[in-house]
């Protein structure tokens, strides 16, 4: 049965679903892409969840997507003698290079990049903001800071760094060894997490070029000097939610998600919006009426995914959480002024693009003409698929590829159903024939109707959309 709603879903597996029978529970459950997470599990174990998700995948004949989010620069302390220690409020406490355990007065900190960066009266936040501290001296191997939220800590906690912008690449030693073994399995798309400038992701593209999408994780403030930069170099963006609400001042995530969609639609590159969206899930089988608002305005924002994390990968009602997001867009999709929602923050499209001039007028077709029930796009790269759900057009798009790989990708985007056909790329004469023939497919048209079509001829020029054409099914 196929599932007729625009917005996506991506789901982090786990040791709660990682089976062959909770893999095909979920996708029958409204799923169309899988995390697998980096940050937890060996590659062996990864290995494994990718080779089921495809096997049930082929078996139910989805494109379901495989992203691998590789951990980052998540920095952390070393361990304490006593395994944790009770910081007083007041109390000085010294980071260092030292090769010895903790106690109450100083620990390993194993990253001389942070006392380069370090300035005095920066913040320095342990175990996920819960520690504050200022930095009232700065060294070269070592810093000495103010406690001003006090409490237990204890070994090996992560260390955020607010206000600096740390020169360390975004691949660490581990990354390159995940993204390498990730490449080799074959996924679609690989998250690049506390990304900071856009020379990260050119560096990332170094080694991963055209063989998966990069979705970049934007969780740090430092990402808002070079917003329109890193977007425009990423092909989808994550508003990281869990480490954006520690590094940011929390209250300032809803208008950093805000702003990060706003920017994602302007240059057509798909959002997820991701973290804590049906948290309470974990353990208890009804989310709360605020984890519902927040799955339902992203759904209102035109967001082209919304992400579960330990909802899906360790809480005990998975496939419970699918079906209630699944349940929340629906219910947001139907409302008659959801495109009013979703459209009201764009402007007039005025960027003398080719692409965009054509993607524009197939949804104004869409809207004017009778009768038309899908818009169909011929795409080898992607772009023109991506152009059309700029749009967010009323009609389902209708993506036809020649790549099982771009099927995949495209599975992410927003109002997209993909299919895969090789022989129609080989001569423009099909492409009436085919349109129609995946419209009834799709279960979207019937004798009578008509479909849009949108491609770029010759076929196989990235960016090139210059066909619009009208078909009666
Ligand atoms: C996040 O921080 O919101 C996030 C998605 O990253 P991770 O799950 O890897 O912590």
């Amino acid at each position: 049965m196929p599932i007729n709603t625009r917005t996506k879903i991506l789901a982090t597996l786990g040791p709660a679903s990682n089976s062959k029978e909770k893999i095909e529970e979920l996708i029958d459950a409204g799923i169309d892409g899988f995390r697998l997470n980096f940050s937890h599990g060996t590659q062996e174990e990864h290995k494994k969840t990718y080779e089921l998700i495809r096997k049930v995948s082929k078996a139910k004949g989805t494109n379901t997507a495989v992203v691998a989010d590789l951990q980052g620069p998540k920095l952390r302390i070393g361990k304490f003698k006593d395994g944790k220690v009770l910081l007083q409020r007041g109390q000085t406490f010294l980071f260092d290079m030292k090769d010895e355990l903790g106690d109450e007065n100083r620990v390993t900190l194993p990253h001389k990049e942070i006392f380069e960066a370090l300035k005095v009266g920066d913040t320095l936040l342990v175990n996920d903001g819960n520690i504050i501290l200022k930095v009232i001296e700065c060294h070269k191997e070592s810093a000495l800071t103010e406690v001003v939220v006090g409490g237990f800590v204890s070994g090996h906690k992560g260390v955020n760094l607010p206000n600096s912008s740390l020169k360390i690449s975004p691949l660490t030693e581990k990354d390159l060894k995940d993204l390498d073994f990730a490449l080799k399995l074959g996924v679609d798309c690989v998250c690049l997490s506390f990304v900071q400038r856009a020379s990260d992701i050119a560096e990332a593209r170094k080694i991963i070029g055209k063989k998966a999408w990069i979705i970049s994780k934007l969780e740090k403030p430092q990402v808002l000097d070079e917003l329109d930069e890193i977007i425009m170099a990423s092909d989808m963006v994550m508003v990281a939610r869990g480490d954006l609400g520690v590094e940011c001042p929390i209250v300032a995530v809803p208008l950093l998600q805000k702003r990060i969609e706003a920017k994602c639609r302007q240059y057509s590159k798909p959002v997820i919006v991701a973290t804590q969206m049906l948290e309470s899930m974990i353990s208890l089988p009804i989310p709360t009426r605020a984890e519902v608002s927040d799955v339902a305005n992203a759904v209102y924002d035109g967001s082209d995914v919304v992400m579960l994390s330990a909802e899906t990968a360790a809480g005990a009602y998975p496939v419970e959480t699918v079906k209630t997001m699944r349940g929340v867009i629906e219910t947001v999709e139907t409302d008659p002024k959801y495109f009013e929602y979703v459209n009201r923050f764009v402007e007039d499209v005025n960027c003398n693009n080719e692409a965009r001039a054509i993607t524009h007028a197939a949804s104004e077709v869409a809207k004017t003409m009778c009768k038309v029930s899908a818009i169909t796009t011929f795409s080898v790269s992607g772009a023109t698929t991506l152009s059309m759900a700029q749009e967010r057009p009323q009609l389902a798009i209708i993506a036809i590829t020649p790549s099982k790989e771009i099927a995949c990708r495209l599975n992410l985007v927003w109002g997209v159903r993909t299919y895969v056909d090789k022989n129609v790329f080989e001569s423009f004469d099909n492409i009436e024939q085919v349109s129609s023939g995946f419209a009834r497919i799709s279960g979207l048209a019937k004798d009578g109707d008509y479909v849009i079509v949108t491609a770029g001829y010759p076929f196989g020029n990235v960016g090139l959309t210059n066909v619009l054409h009208i078909v009666k099914v």
